[in-house]
């Protein structure tokens, strides 16, 4: 009863506040700010939905000229070798090195950067084939893993539906991207990603989530989004300790996507 009579309270006052504002109409804003959040909570859509609604489609203008690293950065990969790359088992990196970018090939696995890194700044640029083959995630998939464990979504997303917690610049199975701002495919794309990893107490706890910004081909797609953990496919699994800097990966997902221009700013 005391619940429903404190509700009832705070109705009559939303009431008196309405009234207020068809006298007063600069009230009006004030008092619609105070009564929508009340009654419309925010909505939650399961993990790969496909009624989820699909980001608006935003053109980023052409394509440019890979972006050059600044003097501060680690650069990755300049288009000349893969010295700073490995295997998942320590090996030499396997992809296709031509023409100033490293393309995936198939079945050789994840590549995997020599050097670890915890919160950084990350510029990659990406192209997926120009020959358009499979549907869905099958189309150019790739993807960044931020120290191996928290995946940005590469995909040729032009006019490829697929669920938006995986489309490019999602946070994989966790937020589909503010805008899809991609290219077609064959063109070459920016990511600019700005990392932050979780931060653990002593007993495993987590202290503060990750964190990760991006912008797409200058757009901006995720805005300081916290993780709920490591991103997977159809699972949500919990924050597991680890060590303040990892190795980045790309990953093999069977489709031969290339990068180039690969540079990295240690944040901390
Ligand atoms: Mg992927």
């Amino acid at each position: 009863m005391k619940a429903l009579r404190i509700a009832d309270f705070g109705l009559r006052i939303e009431l008196r506040r309405l009234k207020s504002a068809i006298r007063n109409p600069k009230s009006a804003i004030l008092a619609i700010g105070v009564i929508v959040p009340a009654t419309m909570p925010a909505q939650q859509w399961p993990q790969h939905s496909m009624d989820r609604p699909r980001p608006p489609v935003v053109d980023p203008g052409p394509e440019r000229p890979p972006v050059p690293a600044p003097k501060d950065a680690v650069v990755l990969f300049d288009g000349a070798n893969l010295s700073e790359w490995r295997t998942d088992d320590g090996s030499p990196a396997k992809w296709t090195v031509r023409d100033g970018y490293v393309e995936v090939k198939p079945g050789t696995g994840t590549m995997v950067s020599a050097r670890s890194f915890g919160d950084v700044q990350l510029h990659i640029e990406w192209a997926t084939p120009s020959e358009v083959k499979g549907e869905g995630q099958e189309r150019g998939n790739s993807g960044v893993f931020l120290m191996g464990i928290y995946e940005l979504q590469v995909l040729d997303s032009y006019r490829n539906d697929t669920y938006p917690d995986g489309q490019a610049g999602a946070i994989y199975g966790q937020n589909p991207p503010l805008v899809n701002a991609v290219r077609g495919p064959g063109q070459w794309q920016t990511y600019d990603i700005i990392f932050h990893r979780p931060r653990f107490k002593a007993d495993g706890s987590v202290e503060r989530p990750a964190r990760m910004t991006v912008l797409l081909n200058g757009v901006l797609i995720q805005d300081n989004f916290e993780l709920v953990g490591p991103t997977a496919n159809r699972q949500q699994p919990p924050y597991r300790m680890h060590a303040d800097k990892l190795p980045l990966k790309l990953q093999d997902h069977g489709n031969p996507t290339r990068f180039r221009s690969i540079w990295v700013r240690n944040l901390e």
